[in-house]
């Protein structure tokens, strides 16, 4: 079975500055996301023991290791391909970006009101977690979640197109405790035909969880 990489960064260290620091992209890449993937593959390493054993004392943690560790892996695998050094504006003024501008406006009643919900989502976890927008099949809109750490909080089905990290980790060296100031600069880096293609391919495979019995 294959198991978890750490993917390149779509761009140089420095591409998203003055928003986020160059170092910050290092240490975040190089340093957290690659443990989130080692995490993942040893929890799979220690569960395939666990099986071979019939030992299941530590069953628990394993599971809450292997949706934490894999959860941080996906989500940071979408976080870097969010942000471009020449995003940020609005999607409805961004080329590719109509359908995804459209469902916005549709499900939170205008852009406005979604940037506000997503920005008060963000800044406002307690502990670590991320502000996240989700595509969800069963209403076919689309919601913000407000999720900890890298894996509670969240609807079961919905897709993950937007994510803004809100760990200390993110922003820590550059902004120190000004979260809301580093959530709000966010939105100058957004990859709007990104979260675009993300929601077009989230729609698009929706059917598993809408099959009647
Ligand atoms: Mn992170």
């Amino acid at each position: 079975m294959p198991v978890y990489t750490l993917p390149e960064l779509p761009y140089d260290y420095s591409a998203l500055a003055p928003v986020i620091s160059p170092e910050i992209i290092e240490l975040h890449h190089d340093k957290h996301h690659a443990a989130y993937v080692k995490g993942a593959n040893d929890t799979l390493e220690q569960l395939a023991e666990a099986r071979e054993k019939e030992s299941w004392g530590s069953i628990n943690g394993l599971e809450k290791n292997l949706a934490f560790h894999l959860s941080g892996h996906v989500l940071h695998s979408i976080y870097w391909h969010n942000m471009t050094g020449e995003g940020g504006g609005e999607p409805l003024a961004v080329d590719g970006v109509g359908e995804l501008a459209d469902a916005i406006t549709e499900s939170f009643g205008s852009f406005a009101g979604f940037k506000a919900q997503l920005t008060k989502a963000a800044a406002t976890t307690q502990g670590s977690g991320w502000g996240v927008l989700a595509y969800e099949p069963l209403s076919g809109r689309l919601v913000v979640e407000q999720v900890y750490d890298h894996q509670g909080n969240v609807g079961q089905g919905s897709t993950p197109i937007l994510v803004f990290d809100a760990w200390e980790h993110a922003f820590y060296l550059q902004y120190k405790n000004q979260k809301v100031d580093f959530i709000e600069a966010m939105w100058q880096v957004v990859n709007w035909q990104d979260v675009a293609r993300r929601y077009a391919a989230a729609k698009s495979r929706t059917d598993v969880l809408l099959l009647a019995p």
